[in-house]
């Protein structure tokens, strides 16, 4: 791809404001579109071009991103008679870095090869912070000259940009990913909230496990328990970083794919309803980490 692209990109949100900025930031032209009026004022004020819909953000663009809440919104965006894939220009990259079900991904896909488009599922992680610093990372799903035509694009919002194989292949990295990240959020709850009515300090037992066999990313970047590595939501009231409300849609995703895989994973489903348990009693604003107040049975 030549160094600057007409990029047509759809969802002005929380992530895709500060990934439009930073694709300005690289050079490129970006034309965007959201339902809401106002995120589409406030991308233009970071230099994205306002388009007055999604099919004139993408009219003579060589390439489409999409940055949606669910795979509902995503098949609504890209198929049918008005969807993206019969607006775009012919042949032109289409890029969802949504976060959706693995077979909404793959029918997206589907429908873009029909009609001659490239296509990747390229879901990130990194949340906000990531976005706005354009260290996301990158997992993605489709055929190999689309992710060498999609890497210079997705390098300028990104840090590590990372080919997981075949359409939807980006989605599974995504899920298995958090969903390994859920479940070791519960075991560092649990053992800390154990650890802690058997008089452990949970410095102590932090100095030891982050050594030992038990050491965890979650455990070592986001300890759920305050006061016990900097950084971590923990010691600002499990103000987010990573919301709990987006922690379960992850783990419910998760689910979704292993009931239609025939995978089994029982501590993915009950770290599901556990985080659900959390998120209905009115805490999906707080950190994930938080989840150990539930444990704790505060
Ligand atoms: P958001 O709700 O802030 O943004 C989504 C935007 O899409 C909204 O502005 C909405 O108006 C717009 N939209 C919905 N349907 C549309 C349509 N048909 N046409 C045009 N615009 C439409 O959400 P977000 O936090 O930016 O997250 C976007 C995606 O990224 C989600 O799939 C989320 O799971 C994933 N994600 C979010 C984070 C995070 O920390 N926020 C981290 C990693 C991944």
């Amino acid at each position: 791809m030549k160094n600057k692209t007409t990029i047509g990109f759809i969802g002005l949100g929380n992530m895709g404001a500060p990934m439009a900025a930073n694709l300005v930031e690289a050079g490129h032209r970006v034309r965007g579109f959201d339902l809401v009026p106002a995120a589409v004022e406030s991308a233009s004020a970071r230099g994205v071009e306002a388009a007055a819909s999604a099919a004139e953000a993408v009219r003579g663009a060589e390439a489409v991103i999409t940055m949606l809440p669910a795979g509902e919104q995503v098949r609504a965006a890209y198929l049918g008679e008005d969807g993206l894939i019969a607006a775009a220009e012919a042949g032109s990259l289409l890029i969802d870095s949504s976060t959706i079900d693995v077979a909404s991904a793959r029918a997206v896909h589907e429908a873009a090869a029909a009609a001659g488009h490239p296509m990747l599922d390229a879901p990130v992680s990194g949340g906000v912070a990531g976005a706005e610093a354009a260290t996301l990372t990158f997992m993605c799903g489709g055929a190999e000259p689309a992710f060498a035509r999609a890497r210079p694009l997705l390098e300028a919002m990104g840090r590590n940009i990372v080919h997981a194989g075949g359409p939807g292949n980006g989605q599974a990295a995504k899920l298995c990913n958090n969903m390994i990240l859920g479940i070791s959020m519960l075991a560092c709850a649990e053992a800390f909230t154990l650890g802690e009515k058997l008089g452990l300090d949970p410095k102590t037992l932090f100095e030891i496990s982050s050594v030992s066999s038990g050491a965890c990313w979650a455990m070592l970047n986001h300890n759920p328990v305050p006061g016990v590595v900097e950084g971590s939501a923990a010691n600002r009231d499990y103000r987010p970083g990573f919301a709990a409300a987006m922690m379960q849609k992850d783990l419910k995703l998760s689910q979704m794919a292993a009931s239609q895989a025939g995978a089994a994973t029982p501590l993915g489903a009950a770290a599901t309803a556990l985080y659900t348990l959390f998120v209905n009693a009115g805490n999906g604003g707080l950190d994930y980490a938080g989840i150990i107040k539930l444990i704790r049975g505060e």
